[in-house]
């Protein structure tokens, strides 16, 4: 059989710091006909996090198929925030559901993140687990608010955040720009590359399989079995889990149709050697409470990775650079003149109502999709409760059926997308300038 590198090359021009950190693994490539019970397509970390949840309840007679490798989408050049929550803000899921149900589904993301961390012990992930945590910096120094929300949040959903005045912030990022802080207990920041590696080499050692260099082209269904047809070979399967991000819209549109692909950039400095002790003298993962907000985080080769933006559109990684520079001097304008040393991008996928798309189409297909910007806990928490349903409990499945896969409206729904964030950024910086 053929092999084939981890590469998220494509769509993203320029290597992340995430692949030139990560030793590069080869995984074979589907050839001729393979049979399993469960077929996952996509080696992100929802469908890898799926594979993981089966294989730990016995059902090792699996294969995870992606077009590049393992990570190669948003799972493995994402920020490396592990934290509670879904892409829907908290207040939103306490209206929507109540306090009562939303404390329940938030909670199931506070024990994804656990989950996270508990895997990466027990089958000894190298992937540089940074447990300072998250700290949500406030940008408009407007304490009441901040502290208003940590106590709703405490009060309706038993989800705990660690106030920070703004007297004790330097003591964790030194930068003009911020009033107070959230600081989450319990989360922490990580190497998401490697970590998705691990996970797919406990797959492969407890009997499951990870193919990659394998995009599915095709896939039908027929006595019971299904057939996913790549390039050079075909996988048949009892049960076939469409885990695509947003890296695919034509395997199955009806359900895909109902998914955004929005784009987020990334870039890393040079190494900064006593400087970032300096500007971040905890190595906490930072974002702010601005809708635009940047996300940021001390890499342990002193280096600073930087995030922010969202966009519909793919960038160079020039133009990337040239965005975060001057992102970051407006935090940290002793940095104005850094030298970016690696810059990317990626796509996350967005259903209309922003939760996770999951469930079971009537022609037997499962999907786990739409994991937005916040996703590493969600990720997870989806694979755990696929491989549930997959081996007879759906109970918690079917909590997400209220929100089901909706047309997301297209080139048309894509322009709404943009035109929200710039209507938001607007609104950010006027709260800025002049308050309220
Ligand atoms: C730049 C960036 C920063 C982010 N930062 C954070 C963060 O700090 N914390 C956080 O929690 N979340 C973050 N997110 C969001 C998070 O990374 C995603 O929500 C999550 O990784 C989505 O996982 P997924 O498995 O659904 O999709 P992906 O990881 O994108 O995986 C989908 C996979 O499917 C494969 N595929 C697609 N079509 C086919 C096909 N036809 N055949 C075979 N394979 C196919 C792709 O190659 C890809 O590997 C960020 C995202 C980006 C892009």
């Amino acid at each position: 059989m053929a092999g084939s590198m981890n590469s998220g090359a494509d769509r993203w021009p320029g290597a992340t710091w995430y692949e030139a950190t990560t030793e590069p693994r080869r995984f074979d490539r589907v050839s001729g006909t393979r049979r399993c019970r469960v077929a996952v397509i996509g080696a992100g970390l929802s469908g890898i996090a799926t594979a993981m949840g089966l294989v730990e309840r016995g059902e090792t007679n699996v294969c995870v198929l992606d077009s590049n490798g393992p990570g190669a989408g948003a799972s493995g050049r994402n920020g490396g925030f592990v934290f509670a929550g879904y892409s829907l803000d908290n207040d939103a899921l306490i209206k929507q559901l109540g306090a009562n149900r939303a404390r329940t589904l938030h909670g199931w993301t506070r024990q994804a993140v656990t989950l996270i961390r508990d895997r990466i012990h027990r089958y000894a992930i190298d992937c540089q687990v940074n447990d300072a945590g998250v700290l949500l910096a406030d940008w408009f120094g407007d304490d009441d608010s901040l502290n208003g929300f940590a106590r709703r949040m405490h009060e309706q959903l038993g989800f705990r955040l660690d106030p920070v005045d703004r007297h004790s912030m330097p003591a964790y990022v030194r930068s003009e720009r911020y009033g107070a802080g959230l600081h989450e207990p319990g989360s922490f920041h990580f190497h998401p590359l490697r970590h998705i590696q691990g996970l797919a080499g406990v797959i492969e050692q407890a009997g499951g399989a990870v193919v990659a260099g394998s995009p599915v082209r095709s896939m039908d269904i027929a006595n019971g079995r299904w057939r996913l047809r790549c390039d050079d070979g075909e996988v048949e399967a009892e049960e076939v889990i469409l885990a695509t991000g947003g890296y695919d819209r034509r395997l199955c549109p009806p359900i895909q149709r109902a998914l955004q692909p929005v784009a987020t950039y990334i870039a890393v400095t040079e190494p900064l050697g006593d400087l970032l002790g300096e500007l971040m003298p905890k190595p906490v993962a930072v974002y702010d409470t601005r809708f635009a907000f940047d996300y940021y985080r001390p890499l342990p080769d002193t280096r600073l990775l930087w995030g922010g933006r969202i966009s519909m559109a793919a960038r160079s990684p020039a133009a990337i650079r040239r965005l975060m520079a001057r992102d970051i001097r407006r935090v940290f304008p002793t940095l104005g003149g850094i030298r970016f040393e690696h810059a990317w991008g990626g796509w996350m996928s967005y259903a209309r109502h922003q939760m996770p798309v999951l469930g079971k189409r009537p022609d037997g297909l499962w999907y786990t999709l739409a994991f937005g910007g916040h996703g590493m806990a969600t990720t997870t928490l989806a694979g755990e409760m696929m491989a549930e349903a997959l081996t007879g409990n759906d109970l918690r499945l079917r909590e997400f059926q209220r929100w089901p896969p909706r047309w997301a409206g297209g080139a048309a729904g894509r322009a709404a997308i943009q035109g929200h964030y710039w209507v938001c950024q607007a609104r950010d910086w006027l709260r800025d300038r002049f308050g309220g």
